[in-house]
């Protein structure tokens, strides 16, 4: 007998934060039947523009917060830096998930590191640095490194390499000496990530392992394809993230990236408490998506495990796109569209930027080299790089 369910469709779910993947988690709850809810203080928000409702206003505005709790029956995040105190507050009168706590520990570099050692996960040697004290005691055995903050970075923004002990100190007053973890540079083979969805009854399924390749600190590329990690390999991955979640008492999606160094050892990177960008393929290559799985365990649905019925590969749509030799101009979608198995996916913000996630388009089809054929040729035309 499964447990009963918390939420039925035509209730309302909210969600804290607006953008593309509030956005996906919204169209997840509506094919559903449930109604939805969006806090953001942007009032063009991805996702406030396609929710039943949307609140305009800042994270922890109590007026907010208020109107969130009273239209919503339960509320999820769809970003890892919004406050915990907002997530605290709501939890006073609906039920939360992921809960604060989880929250407040992805978000900071430093407590998730000690989190992923209490699990028994390997990460990548590091120190933290707060004072000028814990600067001066870093070992030389962690350069040349990674300075990154401890809170707030995202697509590699906050991150700075570094390779001398002075470049190191210059790092730091370049990031204002905020609170930061400094990571050995490992000698990264590939990188991969699982997608784990954990109910409230501590069932939990997983997604299929991810090959993500990132460029210049933003991910670039995901492969749900063939042989994408050694089997045993890819059960440790999956182990080490259910570990994870187990150790938080985790309720919802949550992504843990990892690294494949060169000597095949796994060393686990970072997680995020929400769907993740790797793991966006499942809305087209698997039968139950990231976002259903989040609608899942928000409202106490069933978790089924996921069968992946394509092999996938995610191309993400950056900003660059958008422009040809510095002119603004909308990328060919006549050409993408005219492949097989493409599925493209824009987030509906109003102004491309360098950088800025735009949209993703993934490709199935029947093969693993069939896929791989159309992504190259969605990339040439695109003016992706080959992968
Ligand atoms: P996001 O939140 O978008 O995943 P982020 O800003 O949190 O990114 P990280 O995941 O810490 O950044 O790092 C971004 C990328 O930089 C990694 O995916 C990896 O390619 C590279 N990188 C980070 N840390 C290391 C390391 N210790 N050794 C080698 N490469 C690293
Ligand atoms: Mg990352």
């Amino acid at each position: 007998m499964s447990a009963p369910i918390l939420l039925q469709p035509g209730s309302t779910l909210g969600v804290m934060g607006g953008g593309q993947l509030g956005r996906m988690f919204v169209h997840a709850a509506q094919q559903l039947g449930y109604f939805t809810a969006v806090l953001d203080p942007d009032a063009d928000s991805p996702a406030g523009r396609v929710s039943h409702h949307h609140v305009p206003t800042a994270y922890l505005d109590a007026g907010g917060l208020a109107r969130l709790a009273e239209v919503a029956a339960a509320v999820t995040t769809e970003f890892e830096n919004v406050p915990a105190q907002a997530l605290t507050a709501l939890a006073a009168s609906r039920p939360v998930a992921p809960a604060a706590e989880a929250v407040a520990i992805a978000q900071d570099r430093a407590r998730e590191k000690a989190h992923f050692g209490r699990c028994g996960v390997p990460c990548a040697p590091h120190a933290v640095i707060e004072t000028p004290q814990q600067l001066q005691a870093v070992p030389d055995a962690l350069l040349p490194g990674i300075l990154k903050t401890a809170r707030l970075g995202y697509d590699g923004k906050g991150q700075a390499r570094v390779g001398t002990r002075a470049e190191l100190e210059r790092a730091w007053d370049g990031l204002q000496r905020v609170p930061c973890v400094l990571e050995k540079l490992l000698p990264l083979a590939s990188e991969c990530s699982v997608v784990v969805a954990r109910g409230r009854d501590g069932a939990m399924v997983h997604l299929p392992v991810q090959r993500n390749l990132h460029r210049d600190g933003i991910l670039a590329v995901t492969e749900v394809v063939d042989g994408v990690l050694p089997e045993p390999l890819a059960r440790r991955a999956v182990q080490a993230t259910r570990s994870v979640a187990e150790g938080l008492d985790y309720v919802g999606v949550l992504c843990v990236e990892f690294f494949l160094l060169q000597d095949g050892s796994l060393v686990v990177n970072e997680m995020a408490p929400r769907p993740h960008n790797s793991g966006h393929w499942s809305i087209d290559g698997a039968d139950v998506s990231q976002f259903e799985l989040q609608v899942r365990t928000l409202a106490g649905l069933p978790l089924v495990q996921p069968r992946q019925h394509s092999p996938a590969i995610m191309l993400n749509l950056l900003g660059d796109l958008w422009f040809v030799q510095g002119r603004e101009a909308t990328p060919p979608w006549d050409q993408v569209l005219a492949l097989p198995g493409t599925h493209l996916h824009l987030y509906g913000k109003p102004q491309a930027r360098p950088g800025r996630k735009m949209g993703h388009l993934t490709l199935t089809g029947a093969t693993s080299a069939a896929v791989r054929a159309t992504a190259l040729q969605a990339c040439a035309i695109l003016g992706i790089a080959p992968f």
